[in-house]
C-alpha cells in the first residue's frame, strides 16, 4: 500500500506534516564543508519538503536527535534540581535503513543495557517516529550489504523514493502506518503499490571475522594506526552508533554554587578519553585507541547484544582527514583472526597425529 505525489503534492505534504510533528531531515548546507567551498549534508530541523536533502548520504548522523551534541540535562541549586525542558512535540525523522538498523544498536545501549534504562535518552526517543530514505543505489564506501543493514522491514511510518521522471519529479511512498493515509490523501496523493528501494550489493566490501581470537590484540597492524592517525575524532562524530559521553558541570559566575550539569558526546580516539586518577590513561597511541574502537563494532557489542554495532554507512571512511579506511581495518582484521586461527587448528591436528 502507498502513494504517489508530485513536487507540488510533496510540498503539500511537508507542510501537513509540519503542523503536527517537528521535521528532522538531512539538510544540504551549501559552503558549510569542511573545506573552502565544499558542502556538507547534516541534519536539521525543516519547515519546508525543499529544504530535505534525499539525493545525498548524509554525511553526519541522525543521532543528534536523540543524542545532542551538548545536551543540559538539569540544572541545580544549592538545595534543588530541576529537570531541562524539552519541546515535547513528536517528531518525525527522516533517515536510510542503516541509519534505522544503526537505532536499534542506540536502544540497545541506553535502553537495555543492565537493569536501569537512560531517562533522559526514552524521553526523547518517545517522541521520535521514522520516515525511511530510499537508496536506489550505494554510495562511496557504504558497505551495508556485508553488514546486514540494507534491508528495513520495519520500524518505518512510511518511506520515500523520488525519482526524476522527464521533466518532473516524482515521489513515491511506501505507507505501512495506515494513520498517516490522510496526509497523504490530503495532499492529492494518488494510491499505488510502492515498495521502498533499497541496495543489494555495494562497490566496497567487507569481511567481518566471527569470532577475533585474543592474539589479534598484539598484531603489529594497529601499529600503522599509532603513525596515521591523528586523533581528531571525526570517525566518532560522524557515526551513528558511537554514543559515549562526558559529564560537565557548569557553575554560573553570580553564584558559583549553581549551574546545570550538561553531557556532551565524547570520543575514544581523542587524547584525554580515558584519564584515569592518578595520571593513568588505559590506552596511549591512536593504534591502541583504533583497536579498541574497531573490536568494539566488530566483535564486543556483538558479544554483548548479537549483532555487530557498525551497520556500515561508511561515513567514518567519507570523512577521516588522513584517508584512514575502516572497512581496509576491518579485512585486515579478518586476516589476521584466519591466520591465528589456521594456526590453532595445524597445531591442532599436529598434536593429533
Ligand atoms: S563505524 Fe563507520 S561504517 Fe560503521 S557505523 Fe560507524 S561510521 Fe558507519
Ligand atoms: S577520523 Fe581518522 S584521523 Fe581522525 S581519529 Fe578517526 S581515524 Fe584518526
Amino acid at each position: 500500500m502507498g502513494y504517489v505525489l508530485t513536487q507540488s503534492g510533496f510540498s503539500e505534504l511537508v507542510k501537513s506534516l509540519e503542523s503536527q510533528y517537528r521535521i528532522f531531515a538531512p539538510v544540504l548546507k551549501k559552503g558549510a564543508g569542511r573545506h573552502l567551498d565544499t558542502d556538507v549534508v547534516l541534519y536539521d530541523f525543516v519547515k519546508s519538503a525543499e529544504e530535505i536533502e534525499l539525493e545525498h548520504k548524509s554525511d553526519y548522523a541522525f543521532k543528534e536527535a536523540l543524542l545532542p551534541m551538548s545536551e543540559t540535562l538539569f540544572f541545580f541549586t544549592e538545595q534543588q534540581t530541576k529537570e531541562a525542558d524539552l519541546d515535547e512535540r513528536p517528531v518525525l525523522v527522516f533517515l536510510r535503513s542503516c541509519d534505522l538498523h544503526a537505532l536499534k544498536r542506540l536502544d540497545d545501549i541506553y535502553l537495555r543495557n543492565g537493569k536501569e534504562i537512560d531517562p533522559f535518552y526514552k524521553r526523547r526517543r518517545d517522541l521520535l517516529h521514522f520516515v525511511l530514505i530510499g537508496c536506489p543505489h550505494a554510495f562511496e564506501n557504504c558497505f551495508c550489504v556485508d553488514m546486514g543493514s540494507n534491508l528495513t522491514k520495519d520500524g518505518y511510518v512510511f518511506s520515500i523514493d523520488s525519482a526524476e521522471e522527464g521533466e518532473d519529479t516524482v515521489y513515491r511512498f511506501e505507507v505501512p502506518d495506515a494513520s498517516f493515509n490522510t496526509f497523504f490523501e490530503g495532499a492529492g496523493g494518488t494510491k499505488a503499490d510502492v515498495q521502498h528501494t533499497y541496495v543489494t550489493e555495494t562497490k566496497t566490501r567487507v569481511r567481518v571475522p566471527e569470532e577475533v581470537p585474543q592474539a589479534v590484540m598484539k598484531d603489529a597492524l594497529w601499529d600503522e594506526y599509532t603513525q596515521r592517525c591523528i586523533g581528531c575524532g571525526r570517525c566518532n562524530f560522524v557515526c551513528p552508533t558511537c554514543t559515549c559521553f562526558t559529564m560537565q558541570d557548569v557553575y554560573y559566575t553570580d553564584n558559583g554554587r549553581v549551574g546545570e550539569r550538561r553531557r556532551v558526546e565524547a570520543s575514544c580516539m581523542v587524547d584525554g578519553f580515558t584519564n584515569v586518577a592518578g595520571g593513568g590513561q588505559y590506552r596511549k597511541t591512536k593504534g591502541e585507541r583504533m583497536r579498541f574502537k574497531v573490536l568494539h563494532k566488530i566483535s564486543d557489542h556483538k558479544k554483548r547484544f548479537g549483532e555487530n554495532m557498525c551497520v556500515g554507512c561508511g561515513r567514518c571512511d567519507d570523512v577521516c582527514p588522513e584517508y584512514i579506511s575502516y572497512s581496509h581495518i576491518i579485512n585486515k582484521v579478518y586476516d589476521a583472526s584466519e591466520k591465528v586461527l589456521q594456526a590453532k587448528n595445524a597445531e591442532g591436528g599436529e598434536e593429533n597425529e
